[in-house]
């Protein structure tokens, strides 16, 4: 098969058995639930991240008797069976949670239920009971486990549910109508265990799948055979698009139909996605700043470019975990690739926006009850757009990276159900009635206050060391997105790695980026936007040091200095200037200038002349882009010698000579010379950096922090 986006292998790829009975043997009953749980998790077949739960009912001594008890070992609330340690568990006496029946007597008492499970805690266990705890709970058996494999659900979630599952699994597999995840559902699943004592498991319409086993490796082969048998049997039929997507062939998958429009190029795809997504950013953002995701995977572009791309994206996710995650169904764009650029698109997006808020206003009006929590943020968090791909948006990076697995856990669903049957979201009030779940809501109130640069997205250019890389750690210490720009590629290669073992693998990405070539800033802003979003942050930082005798000083010494310092800051600052208008969300612009700026320094002219341009560049662009809510503020750092590349070699050399002493001295001799008798650090000037950038300086602009500990001829004036 030919495609545009990489081959795609066709066949049923099956989940291989991981358990290690060697390993198996080492440990503890309660670390061999966690080795299945780490093992289920970390495969996306098996579940979504953050999604399902696993649980073992181990005798455990009793802290207060010494007694054996009975504890069910659950995972708790929030956290991600891949990842997750052994504290992520909740635990909770046997003997309580069987006492719990007696209390359920409607519907009306499922809420009540929730508060019950704290009395139920063993060992005074800080880790919250999740509302899946009555589900393992009450199941007649020692070990459980709950996946959603999409496979599994696309079965769950076809019209003919039953009745495929009876094909596939036979008497192995039970089959139980939707209900929404809570005690209910728990007293269900206990009877159709005591009703059905043959049965490996159940099938939940419309959400996943339950298995069962007496051991925790039998658990762990029932779960992973359950799903193969699923994955097998839908290959069989659907060709085994489940791998991805036949993306650019004339025919479709068999659940998706025709190919309608061929994806672009990927180059394409990303300009496209560039100049789409901080228009849409701007558009979303009122409330609270968005953080942008792109995925042009295979299966996205086949999904979009397909005859049944409008017609299943409309009918909405089907998995409780899906569109918690999504929003109950995406925004399409509508994009015909071979007629129309991006300009257009950008044209269509402010109705389409406002389409959207209307109809999720309409949904929340349509289906709340007196209790329900005041509506959320009206706007969509997927984005689909035919021959170019998916765009997310959320509250911070990897929440719109998850969201966009989500809703590739959704396409792979569609796709499979419609190949074998017809896909079914689930009925409207079921799904806001787990949107607006009292206790839901719950869980957002007590998350934490964002950081002040949460849903900011900084660029910095000379990022990968000194100031520049202070300046990246101390904005992603406030929540910041960051874009880290150097011309050096091992020492940014190295940065970024550093900055993503810091503070996460979504907390930055490297551009390779010369501040002189306007078309390599043009390309590092698109790069930022395509990554991110957008920017609301420029740290133009990228700096050298030269000095020289006026008579010495050559015309090449002169234009570098004036190419690097002061068209290179143009260059940086008119391109944020650009993108920042766009996005219509205001920004802020700050400079790395120099003591030199304001106080000339003897023998070195041109450093000092393209300091003190690009000062007063700072101050024309306050004046200029202040309308549009963009500050513009200088940092003026003085001798910070650490980290900096600037201090290593030549330039250190001549300033040692300029100040008769040697490189080792200079440091000593700069504090000496400061009026505070103090070293000045690249975390110094960061923090200057990160006041500006914040909102804690709103009011400020055309304004010059000197950062050097105090010197009388750099004061302003
Ligand atoms: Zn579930």
């Amino acid at each position: 098969m030919k495609t545009d986006a990489g081959a795609v292998t066709r066949g049923a790829s099956l989940l291989p058995m991981l358990w290690d009975d060697t390993h198996a043997a080492r440990l503890s009953p309660e670390a061999l639930l966690l080795y299945r749980s780490n093992l289920l998790g970390s495969d996306q077949r098996v579940t979504n991240f953050g999604g399902g739960n696993t649980s073992a009912k181990l005798a455990t001594p009793d802290p207060l008797t010494g007694k054996s008890v009975d504890v069910l070992w659950v995972k708790g609330s929030g956290g991600d069976l891949g990842t997750m340690k052994l504290d992520g568990f909740a635990t909770l006496y046997m003997e309580k949670i069987l006492a719990l029946p007696p209390l359920f007597t409607s519907a009306a008492d499922e809420d009540r239920m929730v508060g019950m499970y704290p009395h139920c805690t063993f060992n005074l266990n800080p880790r919250a009971p999740s509302i899946d705890t009555p589900l393992h709970g009450l199941l007649p058996f020692r070990h459980v486990d709950h996946m959603h494999p999409d496979a599994v659900i696309a079965v769950a979630a076809s019209k003919d549910s039953r009745a495929l599952a009876q094909q596939i699994w036979g008497a192995d597999i039970g089959w139980l109508p939707w209900i929404r995840p809570g005690f209910e559902l728990g007293l269900k699943l206990r009877d159709f265990a005591r009703q059905n004592p043959q049965a490996k498991g159940v099938l939940l319409e419309a959400h996943g799948l339950f298995t069962w086993a007496e051991t925790s490796k039998e658990c762990y082969q029932n779960t992973i055979e359950v799903i193969n048998r699923a994955t097998a049997w839908l290959a069989a039929r659907n060709g085994g698009a489940s791998e991805g997507a036949g993306v650019g062939a004339s025919s479709g998958a068999p659940g998706l139909g025709k190919v309608l429009v061929a994806p672009l190029g990927q180059e394409q795809r990303r300009a496209i996605a560039a100049a789409l997504m901080p228009s849409i950013r701007g558009l979303i953002s009122e409330r609270t700043r968005k953080i942008g995701h792109f995925d042009d995977s295979p299966a996205v572009l086949q999904f979009v470019g397909s005859e049944a791309f409008e017609r299943l994206a409309a009918l909405g996710t089907s998995c409780p975990d899906h569109f918690l995650r999504t929003k109950i169904c995406p925004l399409v764009l509508k994009f015909d690739p071979l007629s129309e650029t991006a300009a257009d698109l950008i044209k269509r997006l402010p109705a389409a926006v406002e389409q959207y808020r209307h109809s999720y206003a309409a949904y929340y009006q349509r289906c709340k009850r007196a209790t329900s929590p005041p509506m959320r943020d009206a706007n969509a968090v997927v984005y689909l757009i035919p021959g170019v791909g998916m765009i997310t948006f959320a509250a911070d990076k990897a929440t719109a990276r998850i969201a966009a697995e989500f809703y590739t856990n959704a396409i792979n669903v569609m796709r499979e159900s419609e190949g074998v049957s017809s896909y079914c979201g689930l009925p409207e009030q079921e799904a806001f009635d787990i949107e607006y779940w009292l206790l839901e809501e719950a869980k957002l109130q007590r998350q934490p206050r964002p950081k002040a640069l949460a849903g900011r997205v900084a660029l910095i250019t000379g990022g990968a060391g000194g100031i520049g890389l202070a300046t990246a750690r101390r904005l992603a210490d406030e929540g910041a997105c960051i874009v880290l720009c150097d011309i050096d590629r091992s020492v940014l290669e190295q940065s970024v790695n550093g900055m993503r073992a810091s503070h996460g693998p979504d907390s930055t990405v490297g551009v390779w980026l010369d501040v002189t070539q306007e078309n390599a800033v043009v390309a590092g802003y698109t790069q930022a936007a395509w990554n991110f979003g957008g920017v609301d942050i420029c740290v133009s930082n990228a700096g050298i040091a030269s000095a020289a005798p006026i008579e010495d000083t050559s015309l090449e010494l002169w234009r570098k200095n004036l190419d690097i310092l002061a068209t290179g800051y143009f260059l940086v600052a008119r391109q944020a200037v650009r993108l920042m208008k766009q996005q219509g969300l205001g920004g802020s612009i700050v400079f790395i200038g120099s003591k030199n700026a304001l106080a000339a320094s003897p023998g070195a002219a041109a450093y000092c002349t393209a300091k003190a341009a690009e000062l007063h560049l700072a101050r024309c662009l306050a004046l200029e882009c202040a309308p549009a809510g963009i500050r513009v503020n200088v940092v003026n750092p003085d001798a910070v010698l650490r980290g900096s590349r600037i201090w290593q070699g030549e330039w250190a050399e001549q300033r040692a000579k300029q100040n008769k002493t040697t490189t080792d001295e200079l440091e000593a001799v700069y504090r000496e010379r400061s009026l505070l008798k103090r070293s000045v650090f690249p975390e110094d000037v960061a923090e200057a950096v990160a006041f500006f950038a914040a909102e804690w300086s709103a009011k400020s602009t055309g304004n010059i922090i000197n950062v050097d500990a105090g010197n009388a001829g750099a004061f302003t004036r």
